[in-house]
């Protein structure tokens, strides 16, 4: 392992001490009830979801149930999670495409993920990873920040960052940094003044080094 590798590991070590319960806040049961909350995520909180989904999972939780409503029917279902239009128009067709083409399965594999509307890269990994165990690395917004505040990336884009990231990563990590970097990115390395005098991983941080 190059010794780049290893200093990302060991942050990864330590960030795994300091956060041992990072993981997803999404409630779910299946690969597909995960997919429809991972969808209803962007740009809205995990709490947020959870709150519709508790009441929408409880009668509607199959591609079956979600192809038979037009996209006007889910909107009032889902308005909490803002967005809601394009996400009612978004939830619909991909369950009718489970539906049609894939016998009502989550399919697990990334390129066909992909072609499921309102299924990004981010999305497609977190159902990989957390849905099927698989490895996968969602970047979003705080593991994009975090990751190249860290210095591991110079990337403008999340999709170029993912490519980074994986070959930096042992794919072994790769569902854990998702998660990690995502607690880190809320608990103390904000957007907006990160807490780095009580920052875990401040000896290995670029940002604090450039600061200096
Ligand atoms: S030292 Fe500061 S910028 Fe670096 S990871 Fe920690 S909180 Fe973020």
């Amino acid at each position: 392992m190059g010794s780049q590798r290893r200093k990302t590991v060991r942050v990864l070590k330590k960030l795994s001490e300091r956060y041992p319960h990072a993981g997803t806040r999404l409630k779910f049961s299946s690969p597909f009830e995960l997919l429809v909350a991972v969808i209803l995520s962007a740009q809205s909180t995990d709490e947020q979801v959870n709150r519709v989904t508790r009441e929408l999972f409880q009668h509607y939780r199959t591609p079956e149930d979600f192809a038979r409503f037009e996209p006007q029917e889910l909107e009032p279902l889902i308005r909490g999670c803002g967005l809601y239009r394009s996400k009612a128009r978004n939830l619909v067709q991909t369950a009718r495409i489970l539906v049609n083409d894939y016998q009502g399965q989550v399919p697990p594999e990334m390129e066909t993920l992909l072609r499921l509307p309102g299924v990004g890269r981010k999305t497609a990994n977190v159902v990989l990873s957390v849905g099927f165990g698989q490895p996968g690395l969602g970047v979003d917004t705080h593991v994009f920040r975090v990751s190249n505040r860290l210095g591991w990336h110079e990337c403008r884009r999340p999709g170029d960052a993912e490519k980074v990231l994986k070959s930096l990563i042992p794919p072994v990590w790769w569902a854990q940094a998702h998660h990690l970097l995502i607690a880190h990115g809320r608990e103390v390395c904000r957007a907006l003044r990160p807490r780095c005098e009580e920052c875990v991983v401040a000896g290995d941080c670029r940002f604090v080094q450039e600061r200096q």
